[in-house]
């Protein structure tokens, strides 16, 4: 079958020969992709300085797709059925859920596994261990865009508000609005939020920040951003700051932008390399600023890609206007990867259908 493979760092490519999946008994399905969305972290394991790979590693953790085989013990979906598939695929069989770890239940990153430790969904077809955990069913109404972008990044964007335990007429700052900072904006207006201050310059994101309810949009442009902040704040800083995007320096900006005593920084973002994420000695009030931090995987699994979705449903969210480039034919994905790595000014995210 086709896939899109890692063949070594740094070269990801379209074979025709991948070996098609297994259908794992008794709890496993086969689904086949109905739209595929190439993702930063799929840039980041082509062309980034993480583990080794395995060999020949099928790409690609954001899909929706169509359901083609399922298992003997599979109780809510049949062949046909339309799904989203989560990016985060917790194993619930694993004793540490029952301690609430999902997300890195039995080793670290155990559930972020699509397109990373197992075979991925940028294939003609994929395959899942537990169908009935995993697999969010896509209710009438909810366009594939949106279901696609449920899939990781607005789940992501939401963890990030969530995580930040934001209270109703908090200041919430969002820096880096790309597709998952745009949904924690919106995650945090839904949370309550009077005022989000989103930092960000490229225009096709300022102008969805504001869509998705930023109250302002800051640039770096403009000087100093943690003076940005603490000015429009009376120089006590933000109750809460989730960190979607920028560089190594955001972590340390964080920290002196957050309220002494109650402010929370989540971040949900990247640091690629080694090193140190560095919280400053003034600002940290020497070990004693009673401010919280959190580093963050996103939410995964089926109950959270289907509250996902309902909150598409009713109108609470439209996270398909994340979508700005749609490409058609499974090959273009090697296109959309290339998209995402480069990101035009125009691009916040890629949809290919097959
Ligand atoms: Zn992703």
């Amino acid at each position: 079958m086709k896939a899109f493979v890692l063949r070594e760092r740094g070269r990801a490519e379209i074979v025709c020969d991948a070996p098609e999946p297994v259908l794992s008994e008794p709890y496993g399905a086969v689904l086949s992709p109905a739209a595929m969305s190439p993702c930063t972290s799929d840039v980041n394991t082509v062309y980034g300085t993480g583990s080794k790979k395995p060999d020949n590693l099928i790409l690609g953790h954001e899909c929706v797709a169509r359901v083609v085989k399922t298992a003997s013990g599979v109780r809510d979906f049949k062949p046909g059925d339309l799904v989203a598939v989560p990016a985060i695929t917790p194993d619930w069989r694993e004793t540490a859920i029952q301690e609430g770890n999902d997300r890195h239940a039995g080793r670290p990153f155990s559930g972020n596994a699509l397109g990373r430790t197992i075979p991925g969904v940028f294939a003609e077809y994929f395959a899942v261990k537990d169908a009935d955990t995993t697999l969010a069913k896509v209710p009438e109404g909810v366009s594939l865009k949106d279901a696609l972008m449920c899939v990781d990044m607005m789940t992501t964007g939401l963890t990030g508000a969530e995580e930040a335990e934001i209270r109703f007429g908090d200041t919430v700052v969002v820096m880096g609005i790309g597709a998952v900072g745009l949904m924690a904006v919106r995650g945090a207006v839904l949370q309550g939020a009077a005022r989000v201050l989103a930092v960000g310059t490229r225009p096709v994101c300022v102008k969805l920040a504001r869509e998705f309810g930023a109250s302002e949009v800051l640039s770096y442009k403009n000087g100093d951003i943690v003076r940005q902040v603490l000015d429009r704040t009376g120089g006590t800083g933000a109750d809460a700051v989730i960190l979607c995007g920028g560089g190594d320096e955001v972590f340390p900006q964080a920290i002196d932008m957050v309220r002494y005593g109650i402010g929370r920084v989540v971040n949900l973002k990247h640091y690629p390399g080694d090193g140190a994420m560095e919280i400053p000695k003034f600002s940290g009030g020497r070990g004693m600023a009673g401010k919280t931090v959190k580093l963050e995987l996103c939410r995964g699994g089926r109950a959270r890609i289907e509250r996902m979705m309902k909150l598409v449903e009713y109108g609470r969210i439209a996270p398909g206007k994340l979508v700005t480039h749609e490409l058609s034919g499974f090959e273009k994905i090697a296109e959309g990867l290339e998209l995402m790595r480069h990101k035009p000014a125009d691009l916040v995210k890629v949809m290919v259908t097959p």
